[in-house]
């Protein structure tokens, strides 16, 4: 494990579904860093904008009173007895609520609001003001932390990605068919790409990964051999 003074910030972005939460909390636990799913975030502020009804049936967001609610909107992550982390919205765990396809397909108008992703950036930077940390999201390398010392983008076929989010959501026990899935990984990438607050971008510094047709084992080896570089650099 690294010591205080070598500690860094890793930004792990990407496209959805491509894997970025297995590999940076993998990575994170092998180092001994925090892992923040800076996704999880967006979700949780989704399920509470549904719960409080401000999601129309059409799926309009109603923005001023979300953006009025902000304040009152805690987020933090627990960490269980087996290592795993829970996402808690104002001390209730909703890690299983905000998996569901439901509020994938409310998540990205919610991420675009701009006032949203200033709250959910500045919390971003609080938990990374200690360095030591691995985060994954949209906009980590670009915007949360621009001057991250590493940073991953990460791709794969959106056919590929949708099989994957597929068999997560089967084997939860949600009926899917793998056109909705499809359907929503399509609109999350467009909705991400083009919304005008911190669109899903790769850093013009970051390592790319294209992972389609890579294993779990090979990603998180390519992780990790690329940390050990930058810290030996560092060192150097
Ligand atoms: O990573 P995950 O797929 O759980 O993220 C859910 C959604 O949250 C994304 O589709 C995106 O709209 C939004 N998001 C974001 N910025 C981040 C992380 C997630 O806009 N840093």
């Amino acid at each position: 494990m690294s010591s205080d003074k070598k500690k860094i910030i890793i930004a792990i972005d990407g496209y959805s579904s491509t894997g970025k939460s297995t590999m940076a909390r993998h990575l994170a636990k092998a180092i001994g860093y925090r892992y923040i799913d800076s996704g999880a975030m967006y979700r949780a502020v989704t399920l509470w904008a549904m719960r409080h009804g401000m999601i129309g049936s059409d799926g309009t967001v109603d923005v001023d009173s979300l953006s009025a609610s902000l304040p009152d909107i805690k987020i933090d992550f627990e960490v269980q007895p087996d290592g795993t982390q829970t996402t808690m919205l104002n001390g209730e765990n909703v890690e299983a609520d905000i998996r569901t396809l439901e509020v994938s397909s409310h998540v990205s108008p919610v991420a675009a609001i701009p006032a949203v992703r200033h709250a959910l950036t500045d919390m971003q930077r609080s938990m990374g003001e200690k360095k030591g940390i691995v985060m994954d999201g949209r906009d980590i390398g670009t915007t949360v932390f621009p001057h991250a010392e590493m940073k991953v983008f990460c791709d794969a076929s959106a056919e590929k990605r949708a099989q994957r989010r597929l068999l997560e959501l089967s084997a939860k026990g949600e009926k899917v068919s793998y056109k909705e899935v499809l359907e929503n990984v399509r609109s999350r990438d467009y909705l991400d790409e083009h919304r005008e607050e911190s669109p899903l971008r790769c850093a013009a510094d970051a390592v790319r990964l294209d992972n389609s047709d890579m294993t779990i084992d090979r990603q998180n080896e390519f992780l990790l051999d690329l940390y050990k570089k930058i810290i030996a650099d560092a060192d150097s």
